[in-house]
């Protein structure tokens, strides 16, 4: 009993720890969106500034898995023999903009750096971390956010049309030894799974305790009216410039015109954060791995698959979703500025249609605006904040009392979103963090 009171107690306290004193979170995204409603719920005065609407960013045309089962840093040796042939096809799964090459080469390197044994052992472990319990940080959240029905978990495949058996068992000892919960199925299982899947598939990997989500962009917008029914303030802001960050004073932010001046600031600005944080003098070597998704409208939710399917070799997952299937995956180099090539999206039609027995019918070349609803566009273009050790940033800034960072999640922005959010509030208020968040810190790039 008195357990229990105490508990009580210290649930309130939690609570209002924050209380007193407003923050800004930069960027509405799922990571900031995440952190708005952990920081209000903990008694902060939160302010949720973006230059776009909520969600509009990369969390809003994304593959909607949570990803939980993806514990393996990016950069891999495999990788490397690939790459020029990977690189030099403007439609193969990885593509590289010829005039951004230069610009892209620093990133590269310190790729190739993570290739090392120990780097990705010491990276995965890291990823884990965050993987692990990310389902379970976002099931009171979304609950709370009355968006539960926005997450299910029936798990996700990953399916295996021409890859020798002895490498599809390679990977699923690999999946199995790292404590990924995984079974190895042969055709027959897969087709009792999903019997909409082509007769071309072998194998597959059955992730069984990973999730989904039919609406992405949704769940961005439930979580900052959530914030906002909590008392958070949303406003269209574009940050130029954080001025004026002495120690133990507050932080003033313009858009050029307007400052504003919080007690804290937390910078959750996806692939667009290399300039505020360089203005801080802060180097983050972050790129925009473009990625493309195609949604396919006018089909019945769960017709053609009730759970992410991902293909090994063909490199996309396809995802039913509320508005349709979407098909998304692809990573192009060519930075925030080039324009979209919609060619990308588009050829994903063409992987789903050998993989599946019926799809919804699709014209290429139809307008790239073209609306199958008014949250989706039929073609979509995001911009993944990527760091070349596969890890995210998230904790306080070394030189600046009152300014946290949580960026750059990667592939794994919807997945890690919940979890970051908790961990923010835990580092804003001082409170010892649910896990090590050593290697996440920026002074790993400074
Ligand atoms: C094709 C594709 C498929 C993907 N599939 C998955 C998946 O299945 N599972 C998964 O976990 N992840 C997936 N991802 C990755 C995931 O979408 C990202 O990791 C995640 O969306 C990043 O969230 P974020 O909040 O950091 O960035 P964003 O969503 O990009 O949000 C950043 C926000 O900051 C705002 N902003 C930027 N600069 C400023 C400024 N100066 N002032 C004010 N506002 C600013 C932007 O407008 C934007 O809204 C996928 C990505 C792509 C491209």
């Amino acid at each position: 009993m008195k357990n229990t009171l105490l508990n009580h107690t210290k649930e309130r306290n939690e609570n209002n720890v924050g209380k007193g004193k407003n923050i800004a979170v930069i960027g509405a995204g799922i990571i900031g969106v995440n952190c708005a409603v952990e920081l209000q719920s903990l008694g902060f005065s939160v302010t949720l500034l973006d230059k776009e609407n909520v969600g509009e960013g990369c969390s809003k045309g994304n593959a909607g898995h949570f990803a939980t089962e993806q514990v393996f840093p990016l950069a891999e040796f495999s990788l490397l023999w690939q790459l020029p042939k990977l690189l030099l096809d403007p439609l193969g799964p990885m593509a590289l903009s010829p005039s951004y090459f230069p610009r892209a080469l620093p990133w590269f390197f310190k790729f190739i750096s993570n290739m090392t044994k120990t780097k990705r052992v010491k990276n995965g472990e890291a990823i884990k971390s965050l993987n692990n319990k990310a389902i379970e940080y976002y099931k009171p959240v979304l609950k709370a956010a009355n968006a539960e029905h926005l997450l299910t978990t029936k798990g996700s495949l990953l399916v295996f049309e021409s890859t020798p058996f002895t490498q599809v068992k390679k990977q699923y000892q690999h999946y199995h030894s790292a404590g990924v919960a995984v079974e190895l199925l042969n055709r027959e299982q897969v087709l009792k799974l999903e019997p909409n899947l082509s007769e071309s598939i072998q194998h597959a990997l059955f992730f069984t305790e990973v999730g989904h989500t039919l609406a992405p962009h949704e769940i961005c917008v439930l979580l900052a009216d959530h914030a906002k029914n909590l008392g958070a303030e949303i406003k269209q802001f574009s940050v130029k410039d954080i001025i004026n960050t002495d120690k133990n004073d507050t932080v003033k932010i313009t858009d050029g015109k307007t400052v504003l001046s919080f007690d804290h600031v937390v910078i959750a600005t996806g692939a667009w954060s290399e300039k505020l944080l360089n203005q801080l003098s802060y180097k983050l070597p972050i790129e925009a791995e473009r990625g493309y998704s195609l949604n396919l409208a006018n089909v019945k939710v769960n017709d053609e698959l009730s759970r992410p399917v991902a293909s090994a070799e063909r490199k996309f997952i396809m995802t039913p979703m509320a508005h349709g299937l979407r098909l998304s995956g692809t990573v192009e180099f060519a930075g925030l500025k080039i324009k979209a090539n919609m060619k990308r999206a588009e050829m994903l039609y063409q992987h789903a249609k050998n993989m599946l027995i019926k799809l919804p019918s699709f014209t290429a070349n139809s307008n790239i605006n073209e609306q199958i609803d008014k949250n989706t566009e039929q073609k979509w273009l995001g911009f993944r904040p990527s760091l070349p050790d596969s890890l995210p940033v998230i904790g306080q800034a070394p030189n600046h009392e009152n300014i946290y960072f949580a960026l750059g999640h990667q592939h794994l922005g919807l997945t890690q979103g919940a979890i970051t959010g908790k961990l923010i509030g835990q580092i804003v208020t001082k409170h010892p963090t649910d896990i090590d968040i050593s290697p996440f810190c920026i002074s790993r790039f400074n």
